[in-house]
């Protein structure tokens, strides 16, 4: 087997997982199937080329892995059901929160019209846009910042992932952002004192907030989620 057909196999293995643990979740995610654009996506976008070479085999395996910066590359299934989740149409303005290596920026990409996505380590938003622009993702643009402030710039957005976890509220500026009709997907932490140990000690569940044509804001709690902390400098008086 050639390297290419290797990884495609292990790809679709790994989507075949992603199937299965969204039809053992159903109860929570409302649904038993991913949408099959969503479906699609997991098995076109090349995931061992967002992850250090080191770590290439095990890039189809359903978790999330280091990335360096203490940042990880989120877990297959979570990324397949937060895409499902903002229910990204091909017309969409898509804003991302926390670029990462810009793997979900990649599936995100595929479904959608534009992308939009800002990391706060730099280390990580320079290579991430590198990497995008080097797999062809044209409808892509990267911008290093707090990810809490959105990016009014480029605002309205039909649908905004966040793939860090906000510590007790929504940042008002993603709201304010969301084009009337639009879905925001966000993690969201509810333990007493913000995290200082990923995945210790936290009380995370992702949020689905939908904003109607009207303007009115609805929220529902989807399902318990371990995701690294929203930095939000906006919010913290020493910075
Ligand atoms: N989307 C990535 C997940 C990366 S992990 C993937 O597909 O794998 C979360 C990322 O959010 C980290 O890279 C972290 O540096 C970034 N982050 C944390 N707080 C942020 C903020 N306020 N603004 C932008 N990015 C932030």
């Amino acid at each position: 087997m050639t390297e290419g057909n290797e990884m495609q196999a292990r790809r679709q293995a790994m989507v075949a997982e992603v199937e299965a643990e969204v039809a053992d979740t159903r109860k929570w995610l409302g649904k038993r199937r991913l949408d099959p654009r969503v479906v699609a996506a997991m098995a076109k976008v090349p995931r061992h080329r967002f992850v250090p070479t080191v770590n290439q085999r095990h890039a189809y395996e359903n978790r999330p892995q280091p990335i360096g910066h203490g940042q990880t590359i989120s877990q297959p299934y979570m990324v397949a059901i937060m895409t499902d989740l903002a229910d990204i149409q091909p017309d969409d303005r898509v804003l991302e929160i926390g670029t990462g290596c810009g793997y979900q920026t990649a599936i995100l990409a595929e479904l959608a019209a534009q992308v939009f996505s800002v990391e706060i380590v730099p280390e990580l938003a320079g290579p991430a846009a590198a990497r995008l622009r080097d797999l062809g993702c044209t409808n892509v643009e990267v911008m290093c910042g707090d990810g809490a402030l959105g990016w009014s710039d480029r605002a309205p957005f039909d649908a905004i992932v966040v793939t860090a976890a906000a510590w007790q509220r929504i940042p008002p500026a993603l709201i304010a952002q969301l084009a009337p009709g639009g879905r925001l997907i966000i993690p969201v932490d509810r333990s007493a004192s913000a995290a200082r140990f990923p995945y210790l000690d936290q009380d995370q569940e992702l949020m689905v907030v939908t904003k109607d044509k009207e303007g009115r804001i609805a929220e529902r709690n989807v399902l318990p989620v371990a995701f690294v902390p929203l930095v939000e400098r906006s919010a913290d008086p020493a910075a």
